[in-house]
């Protein structure tokens, strides 16, 4: 288990995440059904949720043209979801943003902290971010000496806590407002308690200015990226996210692969369809659209932007047509909001990082159906998830196929419920370490080629299974060097 760091006499570092917990499902959910401050709160936000998005949804026909329309821009998306990546990459580059790609969260670590370490920061300032949460980012750089502070407030809530969020959306919405009231009197000198939440906020916004001004580095997530012009848009609503990408001079943004959109227009229904079925909002109170760092003549802004694409799966769930589904999600949290299981269990009860009805579908591609196989089946299939999902994802049918996935032997379980890294084989790896080298050597390169060159004629005909059904291709008698050579009448 992790251990949280000791609060500080600020109370700001004391927070890295607990996360680990081994109990198994079953006994995690016993308990929260048991506890019944939990029940309450649970049951009063997902209530105050359900009805807020009704509210805003109150034209059926408006709901069902504009899901339509979600969906369809999601599917477009992933449809050419490597072509999107490639062109992101490259106009981001064009406006000046770092890219970095990350197979696995350890990776996605080593490049956030290899980026902190080129800086010297020590002091880093975060915006809510479920990749970063995936990644368990507070924790890998607490080990490295970097603090880490989340600046949502309900992220900072659960990190003094030493907690982990328990929804997407509003990471704290277990805590009552005397849990808060407690802690920030606990670990913050000279707050007094008091339950009222105004007063919790301000105190709350006070530690985190200072902050800001003091961090080196701002990391973010990312809502959508947007190919076509290589726009990182970041929906908000406490104005944190802006802080912490503006305030320090080096901004970094962690963002899953499959959050790519292929045109700028793509926003705003995705947009309009992520507030309103989010916290049941027209719009949020901010939407930032990052183009680059601080240009010459601006007045903010930092001096240096990175992305980091992190995998972690994805690219397996992409591979199986049916489970590319779950990639179209927008991370609004309505499917946890209205259904009957999350409300009486809350997040933690799950024990990943994505709980509810989405963290049924995606934890499968992050840790393996063998690590997680109890939650296909924390559904009572009633379809809510389904039914509010504004991308309209098919839940329920998903979450069918991987109950029928469970209770396969493991090895018979298709690669996507496998885990991140699953498709990663040592050899290959090996091999494709071998061929950039063989590449990027000159010598070795000749070498091999004259060789291959001079032994054509003594090469295996099958090279099975490859040769199956193709031919070997016969190396030519002389290499393009020794033709150029012979052509220009040069030796070397
Ligand atoms: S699965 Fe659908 S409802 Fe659930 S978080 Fe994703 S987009 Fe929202």
């Amino acid at each position: 288990m992790r251990t949280a760091a000791q609060p500080t006499a600020t109370g700001l570092e004391a927070a890295q995440p607990v996360v680990v917990t081994q109990s198994p499902f079953k006994e995690r959910a016993q308990a929260a059904l048991c506890d019944r401050s939990l029940r309450q709160s649970f049951r009063g936000a997902m209530d105050f949720l359900t009805a807020k998005r009704a509210g805003v949804f109150d034209d059926p026909a408006e709901w069902q043209a504009l899901s339509q329309l979600g969906e369809h821009i999601r599917q477009r998306a992933l449809s050419k979801l490597p072509d999107l990546l490639e062109q992101l990459e490259h106009r981001c580059q064009q406006n000046g943003i770092h890219v970095h790609w990350a197979e696995s969260t350890e990776q996605a670590n080593q490049v956030v902290h290899g980026i902190l370490a080129q800086h010297q920061a020590t002091q880093v300032v975060k915006g809510k971010s479920m990749v970063s949460e995936e990644m368990a980012l507070n924790h890998y750089l607490a080990e490295r000496g970097v603090a880490c502070l989340e600046s949502d407030m309900g992220e900072y809530i659960v990190q003094l806590a030493g907690e982990t969020p328990s929804h997407i959306i509003m990471p704290a919405i277990h805590k009552s407002k005397a849990q808060i009231a407690a802690l920030f009197a606990e670990h913050l000198p000279g707050v007094p308690y008091t339950e009222d939440v105004d007063a919790l906020i301000q105190i709350g916004r006070q530690v985190l200015r200072q902050k800001f001004l003091d961090a080196e580095v701002g990391i973010s997530g990312v809502n959508f990226a947007v190919a076509e012009t290589g726009t990182l848009c970041l929906v908000e609503n406490e104005g944190n996210g802006r802080m912490c990408t503006t305030v320090p001079k080096v901004h970094i943004a962690v963002m899953g692969i499959e959050k790519v959109v292929e045109k700028l227009i793509d926003v705003a229904p995705l947009y309009s369809l992520l507030t309103r079925s989010a916290t049941g909002q027209i719009v949020s109170t901010y939407l930032n659209l990052i183009n680059g760092p601080r240009r010459p003549g601006e007045l903010d802004g930092p001096q240096e932007v990175h992305l980091v694409l992190l995998d972690n799966g994805r690219s397996q769930a992409f591979a199986d047509t049916q489970l590319r589904a779950t990639l179209q999600c927008i991370r609004c949290g309505a499917c946890m909001n209205h259904c009957p299981v999350y409300a009486r269990i809350g997040g933690h009860a799950y024990g990943t990082v994505y709980p509810g009805p989405i963290g049924q579908i995606i934890s499968p591609h992050l840790l393996g159906l063998q690590a997680t196989p109890a939650l296909p089946g924390a559904s009572s299939l009633c379809g809510a998830c389904g039914d509010v999902c504004p991308v309209k994802i098919p839940i329920p049918a998903l979450l069918t196929r991987l109950r029928t996935e469970a209770a396969r032997p493991a090895n018979e379980q298709p690669h996507a419920m496998r885990g991140q890294g699953a498709n990663a084989n040592l050899r290959e790896r090996q091999l494709w370490r071998w061929w950039r080298w063989l590449n990027t050597s000159p010598i070795a390169y000749r070498l091999l080629t004259w060789l291959l060159s001079r032994a054509r004629h003594h090469l295996p005909k099958q090279l099975k299974p490859w040769t199956q059904v193709r031919t070997l291709p016969r190396p030519a008698p002389k290499t393009l060097h020794e033709l150029m050579r012979q052509r220009t009448g040069r030796t070397s």
